[in-house]
This record gives C-alpha cells, structure tokens and sequence, in this order.
C-alpha cells in the first residue's frame, strides 16, 4: 500500500527522483541494462552511479603494489580492469567518441600507477584520484547505456547527460574521508542542475567529490550511498531511492536467521541505529542529508524491482510500528572494564576518561557505569590500541574481555515498554548476558554476550518478537 501510495506520488511527473545503483547494479552489460530500465521507470532525474562490483578494491590493490614496486603485478591489475570495462563497452556497443574517453581514463591509470612505482609512494591525494576512476569510468558507459535506452522508447523530452559530479559535490580536502561542504553544494546544485530538472536525466559519479584545492576527494568507502543523499539534499528531492543486490531492509541478517522478513516501513532514527549497529546495507551517515529535508528514501534491489522494498520516512504512525523492528549484530567486540575507587563520590572522573578516547579518536558503542566502574565496548582494532590503554592505566585499573559479540534491538518504544526487560530475558533462556545498555534511546536495547551465542541471541529474539 505505501510503496504503491509512495510511486504514484514520484509518477505525478514533476516530482525529482534521485536514484543510486551500487557495484553489483553495474556488475556487467545485463545488470547495466537492468539497472537503466529502472531508472526509466522510476523516472529518475538524477541518477548516482557506484564502480563495477570489486574494482574500487582492485583500484586499491594497483596503488598497493605500485607502492611495494611490483611492477608485473600492477601491470597485470590494469590490465584486468581495462579488459573488463573494454568488454563492457563493446557489449554495451558505445559509440567512438565514450570509447575514446574511456582509454582517457585508462591513461589516467596508467600515469598514476607509474608515478606511484616511481615513487613508491603514495599520498591519499593520489590514491583519491586513482580510486575515482572506478565511478568515472562505470558512470561513463552507464550514461551511454541510458541513453541509447531513451533514444530507443522515443523518449524526446527527456535527454540524458554525464555530469561530473565535482562540480557540484563540493567537499573539504580531508581525502579518502572528505566531508561535504553543504553551503557550497546548495548553490552548486542550483547553478548546475536544478534548472535543467526534470527534462534532463544527469547520470553521474558516487563516493567523490572535489576539495577547496580542486583536487579530487572520496568520501570514505561505500560513500556512494552518502553521495545521493547529498545530491537528494541539494536539489531538494522528492524521492531517494538506493538500488542494491536485496529487496530491502530486513529484520535481521538472513544467513542468521533464514525466517528474517523485509521491513516495508521503517524511521530514518531506526534506521540510523541499525546501520550503527551492525545492519551492513546503508552507509550509516548515509541517511542524515535525506533525512533533514524529510526526503523519504527507498531501499530496493535492482534485481528484481517489482519485489518492493523498504520506505526510510520521518515519521511512522504510531499504530503501525511494531515494538521490535529488527535485530542486529556485532561481532568482534571487547568488553573494556574501567574502575577506580577514585570515582567514589567525586567529579571529573568520566571527563578524565572520555577525554582519553577522545585523543585517541576511538569511539564507545554501549557504555554502563556504576558507583566506581566504568564498562563500555570497543571494536576489537581499538582495543588493541596499546597506548590508548596505558594512557587510561594512569586513572585506573582496566581489565579487557575480548571475543564478545553486541546484539541490539531495534524499535521505537523501546524505554517506554513495561515488561519488555522480561520477555527479552525469558527469550535468551540460558544464554549469559554480560552487560546491557538499556534506557539512553528510545529505538535501542542492547547486550552482550560470549562469541557465537550471538547468532543463537538473535533467532531466539527473532522468533520471540518478529515471527511469532
Ligand atoms: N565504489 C566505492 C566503494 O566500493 C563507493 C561505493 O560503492 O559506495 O567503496
Ligand atoms: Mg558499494
């Protein structure tokens, strides 16, 4: 009902849609075209690309070789990324002009990874212009791709074009995690693209943008999410949808728990949570543009997009929100205990401590205090972080518990629920809680438990709260 109430909305014509297709909906000729008839249908006016499946990593492992002077391995990478975007571009049988900008891009590649063998070296600059090849390159043939799409529907009034994406993601110059600068971006957006919309269907590049120097910035890994909720931000969308390789946001992960369902409605603070904790299908800032302008967005699977999906909204009505949305999982955790008798009726004590992590820029997931000791969890990298831990051993006495795993419930009445503690519980049955963190969100309960009992955790919640 609401994603038919959702798609006559975006259909009324004037509507701007912005869509995003991850890798694996630009993975070969079949999942291009697939990918573009969607884009059709939908009506999108704006439409963010991420690289082929896998070359952002091969594009990193040419930077890494080139740096250990492996000449032949290197060699051997550009050579399988050229081949494949060379078979690509014949399949999809592009015209001269996309073929002579594709071997642009490929010299592109090949002066880079000289300069890095020469060099051994490499700058985060550097490797941000490398690794932004990958979206130059898939935007390129996917720009194509559309078009000879429209042209064959007679499609007149809309015409397609490539947009370099730096001319209007404005960033700052922190590369490889460039933030974007939003008052640069907004007029960026007005100058360039929001005239043109919605006769002109821009297809352009996720994960980059340009910093203040001009030089090519990324946004952090899996940016491309991020990229299209910017852009949606900038031209004030109606409409984000992010296409994938799944039909949705489900409760749980489904190698988990096989009876996992996709979510059909779900809150962007929900949502926000669940990508925190440990649901890997959006970027967790990813939401945060959207989300301010209250730009409902759209999770689904460009595989197959008649199957629905998951609408991302501001406000859910209270009747239709179940008290338990999903459930996820972090694996990997440490369980850091902090205690001093210091911190018996004194002050001071957690800034002295958090002050710590903050020099450090490690961050806490879940923390409980009591009178004189501090618990909180760490990824196991921070955890390993050998001076931040003897930086804390100067206030207090530390113990660490690795191989922990974090399991979260997701919902929104979460700390106004009476008997919610209970019936958690007499799920788990005898499975051991080590520590809960409970009362601090609305949409948040979460615990921990010993390594492998979390999978069992989640089945048990799963069939408790969701299946029933
Ligand atoms: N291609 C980039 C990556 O693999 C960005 C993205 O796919 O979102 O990280
Ligand atoms: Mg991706």
């Amino acid at each position: 009902m609401q994603t038919l109430r959702k798609e006559i909305q975006t259909n009324q014509g004037q509507s701007i849609v912005v869509a995003k297709f991850g890798g694996t909906s630009m993975a070969d000729e079949v999942a291009m075209r697939r990918s573009a008839q969607v884009s059709m249908q939908r009506n999108a006016s704006i439409v963010v690309v991420s690289a082929t499946a896998g070359t952002t990593n091969q594009l990193l492992e040419v930077a890494k070789n080139a740096i250990e002077s492996k000449e032949a391995q290197t060699n051997l990478l550009i050579d399988k990324i050229k081949a494949r975007h060379l078979e690509l571009a014949h399949k999809l049988e592009v015209a001269d002009q996309t073929l002579e900008q594709l071997n642009g891009l490929f010299e592109e590649l090949e002066t880079l990874a000289k300069g890095i063998l020469l060099l051994r070296d490499c700058w985060p600059k550097t490797r941000d212009g490398l690794v932004s090849l990958g979206e130059r390159m898939s935007s390129l043939l996917f720009s194509e791709c559309m078009s000879q799409l429209y042209s064959s529907q007679n499609e007149t009034l809309k015409s397609v074009e490539l947009l370099d994406v730096r001319e209007v993601l404005a960033t700052d110059d922190r590369h490889e995690r460039a933030r974007p600068n939003f008052n640069k971006i907004e007029i960026l957006c007005q100058q360039h693209l929001t005239a043109k919309l919605p006769s002109t269907v821009f297809v352009t590049q996720g994960f980059m943008g340009r910093g203040p120097s001009g030089a090519t910035t990324t946004l952090g890994r899996g940016g491309s999410d991020y990229s299209a909720a910017i852009l949606a931000w900038g031209v004030d969308a109606d409409v984000l949808e992010i296409w994938t390789d799944v039909p949705g946001i489900a409760t749980t992960d489904p190698r988990i728990c096989p009876s996992a369902q996709i979510i059909s409605e779900i809150s962007f603070q929900e949502a926000a949570e669940l990508a925190t904790f440990g649901a890997k299908i959006l970027h967790p800032t990813t939401l945060a543009p959207a989300g301010q302008k209250n730009i409902p967005v759209f999770v689904g699977s460009s595989y197959d997009p008649d199957k629905g999906g998951t609408w991302i909204v501001s406000q859910i009505e209270d009747e239709k929100t179940p008290l338990v949305r999903a459930l996820a999982m972090r694996k990997d955790q440490t369980l850091l205990t902090i205690t001093t008798p210091k911190m018996l009726q004194t002050h001071g004590f957690l800034y002295q401590i958090f002050k710590i992590f903050n020099d450090y820029q490690v961050s806490i997931d879940a923390i409980t205090t009591s009178e004189i000791s501090v618990a909180l969890t760490l990824d196991k990298t921070d955890a390993s972080n050998d001076e931040l831990l003897e930086e804390l051993k100067r206030y207090a006495d530390i113990s660490l518990e690795h191989d922990l795993e974090l399991v979260s419930l997701i919902g929104n009445r979460i700390n106004h629920t009476p008997g919610l503690g209970e019936k958690i519980f007499n799920c788990l049955g005898d499975i051991n809680v080590r520590m809960i963190c409970h009362g601090a969100s609305r949409h948040n309960f979460c615990f921990i438990v010993k390594k492998d009992q979390g999978a069992e955790a989640i089945s048990r919640l799963h069939n408790g709260f969701i299946t029933n």
